[in-house]
């Protein structure tokens, strides 16, 4: 929850309007300031004080305890021109809400933490656990020291910044990045977990929680494995509510996954054993639940040995290839301000930027820096829908960018086409240039619509035709993608003519050029007056239906028929 603070009347309507953007607020009203923040701070994980900064340093300096714990502060002034990430800027979340509470209220977000004032990913944010001397490190990434890479794997991160390599000098700090606990260290080295081990259990009834948590602790030490990295327990059905299982799995930090006996026991494994099949169904638990889904046996079965009685739980560790991450991110159709805020947070969540080189361009400066950028010209899409989901497959986090929508005459369905179920694929929709048309124009997809796109370069003309045909007799409002080009310019009157076989000449069109960008133009016309020479194909037609028709030079498709007289 977000505790909201004001004292004054000014504050207080902002934070309605906060409360109302956000949701997930609550305003605290006690009988004085001082014990507002006080109440909120026990109850919130994070602050938003309509205050000036000092009044709240002076209140919260007494309750400060330590980063990890305490909640994110921001601050807004009195006029709302900024939102100021006060304390807990990483592990508050004070810097995203600074931004989200900035943008709620059109205010200016200020961050002073130095990584996100640098454009860096803090080492801190990856959503990895970190050990290590983090302070140190940072400092040496912030002023562009040599700074040596070590990656047990490619995994899906954020760009890093470029003075991180693996080629760095042996004497320059380091950032390991590595299930493993004897990786190579530096003079100041920090260590991130990726969360790449799985660790299966099998316990009998009443299994001792230190028996099982010892045996698994064992397995890992022995095997030069850090228990951070361990991301959940997995085990049989069965045993999902064993006790001593889910104690370990809490004292870990970890789920614990359980899986019906008949996956487990299609799971080829090294040691099967007679006496799970009797008792649950499978010949392995530890090793098949670990390795259910593939990956690489770290540490194959192997039982507790308590003193003086006969093993209680077994264990198996397993390593996962990272998941790459393919985000489809549509960018809207030209102007910043209708690229939405996830498709930017995207862009810099992916280290890798896939997309057409005009594309590129309109976003490189919202990339980290250190971004990898394998931009193409146009006709290249296959290539680069294929390249895009071999980087992801590689482990890498890449956006694959287009305009629009991603998913709307683009690049998003030939890469899931070759896309399979080892990578993560994130979607972030963007604003289509039918959607971007229509609100220029007026109205005009008030009831049924179509977009069809006249490019017959993949498409037969025949299947075009067949679907303009079917637009006209269902008197749908149509939108034309594509509409015209140099090479290609009898399509668009082509598609008109067959939608006056059953639209009035009267119908109202409209024409929308290069939305959201420096040479934008639109226009309302009919369909007998469209000069279809100022087509092009930076341009959208959108073609009324029947009952849609031009009110004050504005496109208008009633909503219903029985809605509006
Ligand atoms: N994914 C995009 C469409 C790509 S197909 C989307 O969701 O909008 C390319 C066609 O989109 C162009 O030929 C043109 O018809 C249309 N288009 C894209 N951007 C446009 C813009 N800014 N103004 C007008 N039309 C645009």
């Amino acid at each position: 929850m977000i505790g909201l603070i004001a004292a004054t009347s000014a504050g207080r309507s902002a934070a309605a309007e906060l409360a109302g953007a956000l949701g997930g607020c609550t305003l605290y009203q006690e009988q004085t300031v001082a014990a507002s923040v006080a109440r909120a701070w026990a109850e919130c994980e994070q602050l938003v004080c309509f205050l000036a900064t000092g009044a709240t340093v002076r209140l919260i300096a007494p309750l400060l305890a330590d980063k990890h714990g305490d909640p994110g502060v921001v601050c807004v002034d009195e006029a709302r021109h900024f939102a100021v990430s006060l304390v807990g800027g990483h592990d508050g979340g004070a810097n995203r809400l600074a931004e989200r509470v900035a943008e709620a209220l059109d205010a200016q977000p200020v961050l002073t933490t130095a990584t996100d004032a640098m454009g860096l990913p803090g080492l801190d944010t990856l959503g990895l656990h970190v050990e290590g001397e983090l302070a140190a490190v940072s400092r040496a990434l912030l002023d562009g020291a040599p700074v040596r890479l070590v990656s047990d794997a490619v995994h899906p991160l954020p760009a890093l910044p470029p003075n991180l390599t693996p080629d760095a000098p042996s004497e320059a700090p380091v950032v390991v990045i590595s299930d493993r606990i004897d990786e190579a260290a530096g003079p100041a080295t920090v260590t991130l977990r990726p969360r790449s081990l799985i660790v299966g259990v099998g316990a009998s009834r009443g299994a001792p929680t230190e028996e099982v948590l010892g045996l698994v602790e064992a397995a890992l030490a022995d095997a030069g494995l850090s228990r951070h990295s361990v991301s959940y327990l997995a085990t049989v059905d069965a045993k999902a509510d064993e006790p001593g299982l889910l104690a370990a799995a809490a004292a870990l930090g970890v789920d614990l996954v359980a899986h019906p006996a008949e996956a487990l026991a299609a799971v080829a494994v090294p040691n099967p054993s007679p006496a799970p099949q009797a008792a649950v169904g499978t010949p392995s638990v530890a090793e098949a639940a670990a390795l259910l889904g593939g990956g690489e046996l770290l540490v194959p079965k192997r039982k507790s040995a308590p003193e003086g009685r006969a093993a209680m739980a077994t264990v198996a560790v397993v390593r996962k290839s990272p998941r790459g991450r393919l985000a489809l991110v549509g960018l809207g159709p030209g102007a910043r301000d209708l690229l939405t805020p996830r498709a930017r947070e995207e862009l810099r969540r992916a280290s890798v930027i896939v997309g057409l080189d005009q594309y590129v361009d309109q976003i490189r400066d919202l990339l980290r820096p250190g971004t990898r950028i394998e931009a193409t010209g146009l006709g290249a899409e296959e290539e680069r829908a294929r390249s895009a989901v071999r980087l992801a497959e590689q482990g890498h986090a890449v956006a694959l960018i287009g305009s629009g929508d991603a998913g709307v005459y683009a690049m998003a369905s030939p890469a899931l086409a070759e896309a399979g179920p080892d990578i993560d694929v994130v979607g972030v929709p963007g604003v289509t240039a039918a959607l971007a048309a229509s609100s220029l124009l007026g109205a005009p997809l008030g009831h049924d619509h179509v977009s069809i796109s006249l490019s017959d370069l993949h498409t037969p003309w025949e299947v075009i035709e067949r679907r303009v045909r079917a637009a006209a007799e269902a008197d749908l409002v149509v939108t034309f993608y594509n509409p015209r080009s140099r090479g290609r310019d009898w399509q668009l009157p082509k598609a008109l003519s067959l939608l006056a076989e059953h639209r009035r000449p009267d119908t109202p069109v409209g024409v929308a050029h290069a939305i959201s960008r420096a040479d934008e133009w639109h226009t309302v016309t009919t369909l007998a007056e469209l000069d279809v020479s100022t087509v092009d194909m930076t341009t959208v037609v959108v073609v009324g239906n029947t009952a849609s028709r031009t009110v004050a030079d504005r496109m208008v498709t009633p909503r219903g028929y029985r809605w509006q007289s």
